[in-house]
């Protein structure tokens, strides 16, 4: 997998234009992303986590593929709604949905979506009578960075109950869904899960319960500083395999956020302060964990940092630029010796970065920039570096 990464040459000459910090999204590597995951697993329909990444023309650039949305608020179906994307390819996939987001559901026609106790049942039949469910099960995961089973999931002995009283109410019990955690790391989760998937369908059958549609939620892993570059490639096509195996007739949607705009986005920082603690150089850079990486407290992420002067590297700390304690972005980042003003690049920073920064402290928002609308003489067009 590669990811897309500014050349030294196009750092300068964007910083000499614009004021760090800036982000840079590439168009081209979430369609490469997208194609990627659509190649390894071929029978698999994407929902996009719009959340991880919601900038307007990724959004638009996904939806001229043919992918869907997974949404979780009014505000994200409306934004698809206005986008023109229509309903079918909408899940409303929050397990705990608002009277706001069910009206909105109900106006634009969006009659999929998830749900994990019977409480949501009622809601669902008052506000859209004819929604399609999906019962979301939980499933145990350590080799994930980011568990989204504490809040979410009901166990496996849980979900047929479920689905009944779903069909008794009124609805239509569609099937079942799951998310192994963010960043999963190996394919055993999933492959438990589909297994676990298989006899809520096989169960549900016996019932004369249909169901139809399996969605493996999101998970996807990208590059992570320090860690080893996890292989997903081989994840998909284990997964593909399963879902062969077991599913060989079920339609089958997956919810990737993290996996299609991660690797997509570069953020560009000057270091605005060099101050010595013992032996350790400290940085400031002008964007910190209230802005783009915002990652570091919500995602439990690890930048990478990487600076465009060149020598012989270091441990460091690098900080963000506000006023708060918390606001450590890296440490023990390999860093040669930097002056202020010097431009400190950071990669694979598309998900869940941008999308949940503030103004905390009243430093403004990165601009984000799109490579593919740069001047020819700022960023030739190339082939994206490995
Ligand atoms: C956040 C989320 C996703 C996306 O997860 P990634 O790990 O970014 O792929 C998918 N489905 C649901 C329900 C989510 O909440």
């Amino acid at each position: 997998m590669r990811s897309f990464r500014l050349t030294n040459e196009e750092i300068q000459s964007l910083a000499a234009r614009h004021q760090t910090p800036f982000l840079v999204i590439s168009l081209a590597q979430v369609e490469e992303n997208y194609r990627f995951f659509r190649r390894h697993l071929p029978r698999v329909n994407v929902y996009y986590a719009m959340k991880a990444n919601p900038a307007s023309r990724i959004l638009s650039l996904l939806d001229s593929l043919g992918a869907g949305f997974d949404t979780a608020s009014a505000g994200e179906m409306e934004t698809l709604a206005a986008m023109g994307v229509p309903p079918v390819r909408m899940i409303y996939a929050n397990p705990v949905k608002t009277p706001d987001g069910l009206r909105t559901a109900a106006r634009l026609g969006v009659v999929r979506m998830t749900f994990d106790d019977a409480d949501e049942i009622e809601k669902m039949v008052s506000a859209v009578p004819h929604a399609e469910a999906l019962v979301r099960v939980r499933i145990h995961n350590e080799k994930a960075l980011v568990d989204l089973n504490a809040k979410f999931g009901v166990n496996q002995e849980e979900a047929l109950p479920l689905l009944r009283r779903a069909r008794d109410a009124g609805l239509t019990p569609k099937g079942v869904c799951f998310h192994v955690g963010s960043q999963a790391l190996s394919t055993e989760a999933y492959e438990e899960a589909l297994l676990f998937c298989r006899r809520i369908f096989d169960e549900a059958e016996t019932e004369g319960m249909k169901l139809s549609m399996l969605d493996i939620g999101g998970g996807f892993p990208i590059p992570l500083a320090g860690r080893e570059t996890p292989d997903a490639e081989q994840i998909m096509q284990r997964i593909s395999r399963q879902l062969d195996r077991l599913f060989p007739e079920t339609e089958i949607w997956a919810e990737p956020g993290r996996f299609l705009c991660g690797t997509a986005v570069n953020l560009v920082t000057s270091v605005i302060g060099v101050k010595k603690r013992g032996e350790e150089s400290w940085y400031t850079i002008d964007e910190g964990v209230y802005g783009t990486l915002s990652g570091a407290i919500y995602d439990h992420w690890t930048y990478s940092f990487e600076a465009v002067r060149s020598g012989e590297a270091k441990p460091s700390t690098v900080l963000g630029p506000s006023c708060d304690s918390i606001d450590f972005v890296g440490r023990g980042v390999m860093l040669p010796e930097l002056k202020t003003g010097d431009l400190v690049l950071v990669p694979d920073c598309g998900a869940y970065t941008s999308a949940s920064a503030t103004t905390f402290n009243g430093f403004a928002r990165a601009k984000a920039f799109y490579f593919e609308d740069m001047p020819a003489t700022v960023a030739p067009r190339r082939e994206m570096i490995a």
